[in-house]
């Protein structure tokens, strides 16, 4: 296509001064520019079986008038037409407004066309448009976004552009692909989107375009990849399988078969001669910790040193107790790194770590402070990916020789866009739970409730459980962000006086204060935790089984997800109590899913479908690929295809050898270079 974006639509042949300042005023300079205008949907005139028509649904119906039609005037200059007509075995009534012209020309036994909304109750089509005569092709025109032109003017230069230069028009496409997947030429993508003869044609016109569109969009991540590989090389690790054999069994529970499926995915990238970068996603509660660990084992026994790095104090003493219990018998020297080891006790890590006689290393961003040192970093792990920086992850990383990475997060992405957001990092799923665990019931009820709100509170603690209560974040006040939670915190200190403990926790406490707090609700000190959203981060409190959020309808699905994930934990039903009185169906409907549900890729999806890929992902992500025709959540079975396609064409080097797809090579060269910041 390159040499048509250098034709500019000045050359084609009787193009008015006006047309061209009309099309520039559309950004169309070139004649590539032109053709891809495409119209953003058509109107569809193709005549139907009246008795297929859904209520309401516009149509366009062929039959004969069976009654006198009849004319009725009314206010000054208006009128109203009416007849009945056959349309198959059926008499339906139409109506049309302002056909004064048609007085003399309309009469009984007539064949007509008529296009309108049908309402099947009444049996009566409005009339948009009528016809005197049985329009026999089918009809679809194309509806341009077109300021101040006609669009059959816009149709005519088209149609001109295409007569004298539809032969520079090229494929990107190989033959090979247009063929397997029966899509049309790019020639005929232009001819049947901008002058379709039937929905057939413009329905191959999409597909070929969605596919082309996805395909190149794959071949760039896939490209990404393969050239980060050939950057990266790395020493393969060499492990005794055996024996990590032995410490999988050694362990107290079995693994799900999604978290062995995962460990042979990293068990082999370890052993590969790139870095492995790898993101693991899974529900809280999946169990990706133990993923991570029988990969740090058998970084071990290859000889290198690991880490895993949280984001908190808390979660990292958690990782680093378990840690110790796990290894314990295996000879593993595991030591724990926050910035509240400091003095003597820092310095002696420091110097263990550098002379490699600590194997592997817990800790938080303490861990990518300039000093700390390795001997041969050879695996690092994130935990709570999210929670950190690229510049931080980067930094990690360069504390080794191209160490392989996991990075571990418990915010499911619905497959659609961890295809695409990850693109250039190997992505793995645990769907499944540890079996054995009861599920938490989820209820959504209206603040009227409060009071037996307060009394199933009341039973729980006594019965030695404890209780989050998450009061809403809204970015804009974090002052009466404040107060809620303040009012909230009160309130329960008054129901509850003499009896439990209340805790507050906020953002607005220091790192000190926060994790303070969070050992007094483990050790059970506080009984019922009422806290902003800051608790949202992993931290493992298995007696805690209620999880009360006021007005939940302002929390996204998935953050609600994640805070109901705080608790069952334990041996205990739990429950999740969702606080709103919500003022619309459609936050009914969003919370009714967690009721429904607990599994978080579900509820992702779920999210993403009724709040469309733009909010989902909020503001952060602006990165999302814009496309002319595809969807990523409709297209999502093309998506695959061309993903599985890309993959083939990159990893087997045909895409820099085989000369069928230099155009396509060529298109991904050229973008690259002004979209690197996508793929930092
Ligand atoms: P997350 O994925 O949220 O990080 P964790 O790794 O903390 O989850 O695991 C949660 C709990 O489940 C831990 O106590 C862990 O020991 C336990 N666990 C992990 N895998 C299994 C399993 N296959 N069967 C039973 N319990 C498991
Ligand atoms: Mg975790």
């Amino acid at each position: 296509m390159e040499r048509l974006k250098e034709v500019k639509i000045e050359s084609i042949k009787g193009i008015s001064k006006t047309m061209i300042e009309h099309l520039h005023n559309h950004d169309i300079y070139t004649v590539y520019d032109l053709l891809n205008y495409f119209p953003y949907r058509y109107e569809n005139y193709e005549v139907v079986n009246i008795n297929r028509v859904e209520h309401n649904e516009k149509v366009t119906v062929v039959g004969q008038i069976v009654s006198e039609p009849v004319f009725y005037y009314f206010q000054r200059n208006k009128n109203r037409l009416t007849f009945s007509m056959l349309v198959n075995d059926l008499i339906i009534k139409v109506v049309a407004f302002n056909r004064d012209f048609l007085n003399n020309k309309i009469s009984k036994q007539m064949y007509v066309t008529v296009t309108g909304k049908y309402d099947k109750i009444k049996k009566q089509i409005i009339a948009q448009k009528l016809q005197l005569k049985a329009q026999d092709d089918d009809k679809i025109v194309p509806v341009y976004s077109l300021k101040n032109l006609k669009p059959i003017h816009f149709q005519g230069i088209i149609r001109k552009a295409l007569d004298q230069y539809g032969y520079l028009i090229n494929d990107d496409l190989p033959l090979s692909l247009q063929n397997k997947y029966r899509l049309v030429s790019s020639l005929d993508v232009y001819k049947f989107a901008h002058f379709p003869v039937n929905n057939e044609q413009v329905r191959q016109v999409s597909r070929r375009v969605k596919y082309e569109e996805l395909l190149k969009f794959q071949l760039k991540m896939a490209y990404l990849k393969y050239r980060d590989r050939k950057n990266f090389i790395k020493e393969p690790k060499i492990f005794d399988e055996s024996r990590v054999k032995v410490f999988i069994n050694n362990l107290p529970f079995t693994l799900t078969n999604d978290q062995m499926k995962v460990i042979n995915e990293i068990l082999h990238d370890l052993k590969q001669n790139y870095q492995m970068n790898r993101l693991l996603q899974g529900d809280v509660g999946s169990g990706k910790t133990i993923v991570a660990v029988i990969a740090l084992y058998a970084n071990y026994l290859s000889g290198y040193q690991g880490c895993i790095m949280a984001p908190t104090e808390i979660l990292a003493e958690q990782h680093y107790r378990n840690l110790v219990d796990i290894f314990k018998g295996y000879g593993v020297k595991v030591e724990l790194l926050t910035s509240s080891i400091t003095g003597k006790s820092r310095q002696i890590i420091l110097d263990d770590l550098i002379n490699g006689k600590i194997d592997i290393i817990v800790g938080t961003h303490a861990l990518i402070s300039e000093g700390v040192n390795f001997k041969n970093l050879g695996f690092i792990c994130i935990d709570e990916q999210h929670r950190f920086g690229v510049n931080q992850r980067k930094i990690l990383k360069e504390k080794g020789d191209r160490p392989d990475a996991l990075f571990l997060s418990a915010t499911p992405i619905p497959r659609t866009l961890a295809l695409t957001t990850f693109g250039d990092m190997d992505v793995s799923s645990i769907r499944e739970m540890p079996k054995g665990r009861k599920p938490i019931k989820t209820y959504v009820i209206g603040s009227d409730l409060e009071q037996r709100l307060v009394s199933f509170i009341d039973k729980e603690i006594s019965s030695g459980r404890q209780v989050y209560i998450i009061t809403p974040l809204i970015e804009e006040s974090e002052k009466i962000d404040l107060e809620n939670a303040y009012n909230v915190y009160e309130k329960y200190q008054q129901y509850f006086l003499g009896k439990y403990q209340v805790g507050l926790l906020h953002g607005k406490m220091s790192n000190e204060e926060k994790d303070n707090i969070m050992h007094k609700f483990l050790n059970n000190e506080i009984q019922i935790l009422v806290s902003t959203t800051v608790v949202e981060v992993g931290v493992n409190v298995p007696n805690a089984s209620v999880m009360v959020i006021i007005d939940a309808h302002r929390f996204g699905l998935a953050q609600l997800h994640q805070l109901r994930g705080r608790v069952g934990r334990g041996n205990h039903q739990s429950y999740c109590i969702l606080v709103s009185d919500y003022d619309n169906e459609k936050s009914r409907e969003r919370l009714e899913i967690l009721t429904q549900t607990t599994n978080g890729f579900e509820i992702a999806e779920a999210d993403l479908r009724l709040r469309g890929p733009g909010d989902f992902f909020g503001s952060r992500q602006s990165g999302l690929p814009e496309f002319k025709m595809a969807d990523l959540i409709n297209d999502y079975k093309i998506l695959e295809v061309a993903r599985d396609d890309a993959n083939i064409i990159v990893s087997s080097g045909e895409l820099f050898t085989n000369p069928e797809y230099f155009a396509l090579k060529a298109y991904i060269e050229r973008e690259l270079i002004d979209t690197n910041e996508l793929f930092d």
